[in-house]
């Protein structure tokens, strides 16, 4: 099996030294595995668009070496990838989830759903969609879709729960009551990350998802929906946080975050991605300075730690000047 893996970011403005170093450990795995490293651009929030992030991202990730692959399905175009350039896929899945039932219409509107959360604060409970369309009859449904906003969301079952195996944190279980109804597709016809995220890892026969903590909540919705689909599920690895040196989630607050600024201040990218290598992944003994190469070499999921990893930017200094 050829190991395939990816970078997602969300354009957002700048690479942050937390997204450069699951970039750097997708990016170690695949080369130690000859396997294909793919760098996708989430962009499927309008909203949230920044003009140069793109630019801005590729340009620090060519600064610090790292080269990314095109995916099995591309040999002539490496990328990166654009979701809204693939829209078409989705909506086709989309049609798949919604004749199976294992997605519906919701017509529900913004103020609806602003009150109802208002309600569940209120009496202390998760603020979450409370299944009002699941029950609308489908065909009904279709003839509203042709003149109503709506989004599309999936149906989670009720009662269960779901045990899944990651590869850092092991056996995690979650009831599904406490999951949501994800809306899928948004009424600008645009996915959402999780139903785009999902669609894309299979489309691009990605073997191991190795991405931030963050999204670990969410991993019960992208199983379900693998399961919905009928597709097999990759490999997840959920990486711990970086944090500053008061433990707190690293923050802006607190110093520079983006790959640009270490860059700007003449810190070498050998001495940085050496840094952010052994911060959460340790090689096994107490040496502390690497080539590439031997980063390659040594690299395994296995020495990942589980708990959130202290930007010491002090180790960075000494680092930088072993180079
Ligand atoms: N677009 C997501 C992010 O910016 C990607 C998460 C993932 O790798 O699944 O963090
Ligand atoms: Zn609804």
């Amino acid at each position: 099996m050829t190991v395939i893996v990816r970078f997602a970011p969300s354009p957002t403005g700048y690479l942050h030294v937390g997204g450069h170093r699951t970039a750097l450990y997708n990016y170690l795995f695949a080369r130690k595995h000859g396997g294909r490293f793919i760098l996708r651009i989430e962009d499927t929030d309008q909203s949230r668009y920044v003009e140069g992030a793109v630019e801005n991202l590729v340009k620090s990730l060519r600064a610090m070496g790292l080269d990314w692959d095109a995916g099995p399905d591309k040999e002539d175009e490496k990328g990166p990838y654009y979701q809204s350039r693939r829209l078409q896929i989705y909506n086709k899945e989309i049609l798949r989830l919604l004749s199976s039932g294992k997605a519906y219409r919701c017509f529900c509107s913004s103020e609806r759903l602003a009150e109802l959360r208002e309600r569940q604060i209120a009496a202390g409970e998760a603020p979450g969609y409370d299944g009002h369309c699941r029950h609308l009859d489908p065909r009904e449904a279709e003839k509203r879709a042709q003149k109503e906003a709506h989004v599309i969301r999936m149906r989670v079952p009720d009662e269960g729960a779901m045990t899944f195996h990651d590869e850092i944190r092991g056996e995690v279980t979650v009831e599904f009551s406490r999951v949501d109804d994800q809306v899928l597709l948004k009424s600008d016809g645009f996915p959402t990350y999780h139903f785009a995220n999902v669609v894309d890892d299979h489309y691009m026969g990605v073997t191991h998802v190795i991405r931030g903590e963050e999204w670990l909540p969410s991993l019960p919705k992208h199983l379900l929906l693998y399961e919905y689909l009928g597709w097999e599920a990759p490999v997840f690895a959920h990486l711990p946080l970086l944090l500053n040196p008061d433990k707190s989630k690293l923050s802006k607050r607190q110093g520079d975050v983006a790959v640009e600024d270490y860059l700007a201040k003449g810190y070498l990218p050998q001495a940085l991605n050496n840094f952010l290598a052994l911060l959460g992944w340790n090689p096994g003994d107490d040496r502390e300075i690497f080539s590439m190469d031997k980063l390659i070499e040594l690299f395994s999921l296995d020495r990942v730690n589980k708990a959130g990893a202290v930007f010491n930017t002090e180790k960075l200094d000494w680092m930088n000047q072993q180079y």
